[in-house]
């Protein structure tokens, strides 16, 4: 048989009743990705709002921060569910890991999020982290692409060393509406430091709250940005898998929205890209969280849903749809 018949013909199932191709024998219709990712940082606001002082110390986790982000790896562990973390490696300083141990042992993947959340658009040295600006001898002497590297190196090496953890994909701090494109450079970067993957695209949307809470224009614009979050592949090969809006610091921090609002914003959010067999990529910070939802109300509302239509849609890291992307 060409190759080229057997092409069409597979193409023109799509348009065959379902009932006729599986007669024919065809795959299943494609289901829906869900990613659930939690990144491990400090975030600024929390826990109270006048904390600004973890953008100089953002791996500093407070001992809140760290049981819920265990909690909510036992949640999804005992639901058969596997969550995708991104670490800040200045964690690995910390004298007690014994939290991110079990987290890695439940099964949890475990990314790179740099060692210091440096910013990977930063022009000079000093603009990549708070912590260089107001400690600039960290830095001195080094050039922006030398902080960088360094950055994401050593946190591969620290998780490796402290915690015998291979770490699992890269998400820059900070999500950009148009990623990596516009920077062939940092891509060409993350290849050769052994990253396969990225996620780094943040697409726009709207998110404002007014008195009477958080509009359907508002729900609309999150719900219709699922599809500027799909995954693709750079020129340079490097595959991005892109943050799902809405984040929990964009809607709870920077937009003072409820949870009943989060949760609902993130439930149209699914079965959207449950009906349209898309991927979705859920974003969260516990140090956030753990204030805003302490009874992980988000997590076990995405985990029921996706359960519910098992047929159509399933819960994945981040790897496993990386590797779907041609
Ligand atoms: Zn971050």
């Amino acid at each position: 048989m060409t190759r080229y018949p057997r092409r069409r013909f597979v193409t023109g199932l799509a348009s065959t009743p379902l009932l006729l191709r599986q007669a024919l024998g065809a795959q299943p219709a494609k289901k829906a990705q869900i990613a659930i990712t939690y990144d491990l940082e400090m975030s600024r606001n929390y826990p109270t709002r006048k904390n600004i002082e973890w953008d100089y110390r953002k791996g500093d986790l407070d001992e809140a921060t760290k049981k819920y982000s265990l909690e909510a790896a036992r949640i999804a562990a005992k639901a058969g569910v596997k969550l995708h973390f991104f670490l800040v490696g200045r964690v690995l300083e910390q004298q007690d890991i014994a939290w991110l141990e079990e987290i890695h042992e439940l099964g949890h993947p475990i990314g790179n999020h740099t060692y210091d959340h440096v910013y990977l658009l930063a022009r000079t040295p000093t603009e990549t982290q708070f912590r260089f600006t107001r400690s600039p001898w960290l830095v001195k002497g080094k050039t922006v692409p030398q902080i960088l590297r360094e950055n994401i190196r050593l946190t591969q090496i620290a998780m490796k060393q402290r915690a015998g953890i291979e770490q699992n994909g890269f998400r820059t701090p900070g999500g950009f509406n148009t990623g990596l494109t516009e920077r062939p450079d940092i891509q060409a970067m993350l290849l050769e430091l052994g990253f396969k993957w990225v996620s780094s695209v943040y697409p726009n949307h709207l998110a404002k709250r007014t008195e009477q809470g958080v509009s359907e224009e508002v729900f609309d614009s999150i719900v219709k940005a699922q599809a500027d979050a799909q995954p693709f592949k750079y020129e340079s090969g490097l595959i991005e898998v892109p943050m799902s809006p809405i984040s929990d610091v964009n809607a709870f921090r920077s937009n003072l929205w409820t949870l009943d609002e989060f949760v609902k914003a993130t439930s149209l959010s699914i079965k959207e890209v449950i009906q349209n067999q898309m991927t979705f990529d859920f974003l969260c910070h516990p140090s956030c969280l753990v204030i805003e939802d302490p009874q992980h109300v988000t997590l076990k509302t995405m985990i029921d849903l996706v359960k519910s239509n098992a047929d159509k849609a399933a819960i994945t890291p981040i790897d496993r749809i990386a590797e779907t992307v041609k």
